[in-house]
């Protein structure tokens, strides 16, 4: 049989399983910089790097030559018998200063891995100094963690979970977001949302029994779920306090929000506290190659270099010397091109264009973020600040008149229980200018615009 050219192939073999809208996709066929190339030419602009995850934008020639540099090499050796080059190199530019007091990286294909993996570490580290009765993990509604089931378990976010609760663990438990644009009251200050959400987190360690809580997992940028919800001030240092007070373990996942999305490499270095293990992923390989990392404390690295000498985990494809490679490259990058200065300056530039263009539009509700990972929240009634019905699906109508723009956004649905709107989250590449982050909000603009009207 010949061969079909793949250029002439239609993508119906994967629709039922992969895709993520009811239209059927155009084929991608290239990139450069900031824009996807369709079959036939059309060029689109990716003004969410897919979901956060295309930090250098597309084809960037040393990313390019870096994979085939190393698969001309070594492609693969099984990490139980070997480590590389490449993963030794990532691990040293990743932890050789040891951020935080994170000081050794384990490195996986994703972020649902990452996530899994960062459980059971913490589980395994009360194993191994003997506390076996901490079990309960606390997480937050209006979370993402992944869609594997430990991750799921973690997660908050009720569509995700509803048909498999049956086979989501009871170990896992959830605490209100710090979402203030819903859930900070009206006669409430800053201060007083922070205590009242620090007493809640407090009444749930005791309710479990303090000294059963394993961990508490949080986004410190809570990415998919809300879009691009920061905390209050003072938020993740009262968590660290309750957390530091019974022995538990702070696991962060910074796998949307991480390496240098929000403008420092750790979203976790603007509040002021560090985590006991760190979950990255996305802008860690920037979409070049499928990798992802758990960052770990030397508490925990000690406690089983001491017990059993090993985390009793493992994939097949862990530490894949290709995209430990391509996400050294990456890494090396953004330091050496100084990314994050663009990251701080365009993330400013593209909150200033975002408030001029739907600072007084009647629904837009909310406009949030911080760096290049920016949110805005879409409201039937700014006053009341009630949601359109889901029903509506007014993220799915922006995401298609965005797409018929030449602008590729992320919009995702509200919660049914009213408790977030439908919103549109935009994670541009680090390497994006002035013009096209003006652009992005002109398509963005007109989207929601011709959406709105959709609706009538
Ligand atoms: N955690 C967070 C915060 C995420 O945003 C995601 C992906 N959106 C994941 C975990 C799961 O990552 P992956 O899709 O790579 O498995």
């Amino acid at each position: 049989m010949m061969d079909t050219p793949i250029a002439a192939m239609q993508p119906r073999r994967t629709l039922v399983l992969h895709r993520s809208s009811r239209l059927a996709p155009p084929m991608a066929v290239g990139g450069h910089g900031v824009w996807l190339v369709e079959q036939g030419g059309r060029e689109v602009l990716d003004a969410s790097g897919g979901a956060a995850v295309s930090c250098l934008g597309h084809q960037h020639p040393r990313i390019v030559a870096a994979i085939q540099a190393q698969a001309g090499k070594l492609c693969y050796a099984h990490t139980s018998f070997f480590t590389s080059e490449p993963a030794e190199a990532l691990a040293d530019e990743l932890v050789g200063d040891a951020p935080g007091g994170l000081c050794q990286a384990y490195f996986v294909s994703g972020g649902s891995e990452a996530v899994e993996a960062a459980l059971k570490l913490a589980r395994q580290y009360f194993v191994e100094i003997g506390q076996t009765q901490r079990s309960h993990i606390v997480a937050r509604r209006q979370s993402y963690h992944g869609n594997t089931l430990g991750a799921l378990a973690a997660g908050g976010n009720a569509w995700r979970r509803a048909p498999y609760a049956p086979l989501l663990s009871p170990a896992f438990s959830h605490v209100s977001p710090a979402f203030a644009y819903r859930e900070q009251r009206a006669d409430e200050d800053e201060a007083g949302f922070v205590a009242r959400l620090a007493a809640e987190l407090e009444a749930e360690f005791q309710r479990l029994g303090p000294d059963t809580v394993a961990a508490f997992i949080a986004e410190p940028v809570v990415g998919a779920t809300a879009g691009c919800v920061t905390a209050p001030a003072g938020y993740f240092q009262a968590v660290r306090a309750i957390c530091d007070r019974h022995g538990a373990l702070l696991i962060l996942d910074e796998v949307m929000s991480g390496m240098g999305r929000t403008g420092t490499r750790h979203a976790w270095e603007q509040e002021g506290v560090a985590p006991n293990i760190q979950a990255v992923a996305k802008g860690l390989g920037g979409g070049y190659q499928p990798i992802g990392a758990v960052l770990v404390s030397e508490r925990i690295v000690a406690a089983i270099e001491a017990g059993s000498g090993a985390f009793q985990h493992g994939h097949t494809y862990l530490a894949h010397p290709i995209a430990c490679a391509a996400a050294l490259e990456v890494q090396r990058v953004i330091r050496e091109d100084r990314l994050l200065d663009n990251v701080i300056a365009m993330g400013g530039r593209l909150e200033e264009k975002l408030v001029e263009r739907f600072g007084n539009h009647r629904h837009v509700g909310d406009i949030r973020g911080r760096g290049l990972f920016r949110a805005i929240e879409l409201v039937a009634d700014r006053a009341t600040r009630d949601p359109f019905d889901p029903a509506l699906q007014l993220n799915a109508r922006i995401r298609k008149e965005a797409f018929a723009r030449g602008l590729a956004c992320y919009p995702s649905g509200g919660t049914a229980d009213g408790r977030c709107g439908d919103h549109v989250l935009l994670a541009p590449p680090y390497i994006v200018s002035p013009a096209e982050v003006d652009l992005i909000v002109d398509r963005l603009g007109e989207a929601v615009d011709a959406a709105i009207a959709s609706l009538r």
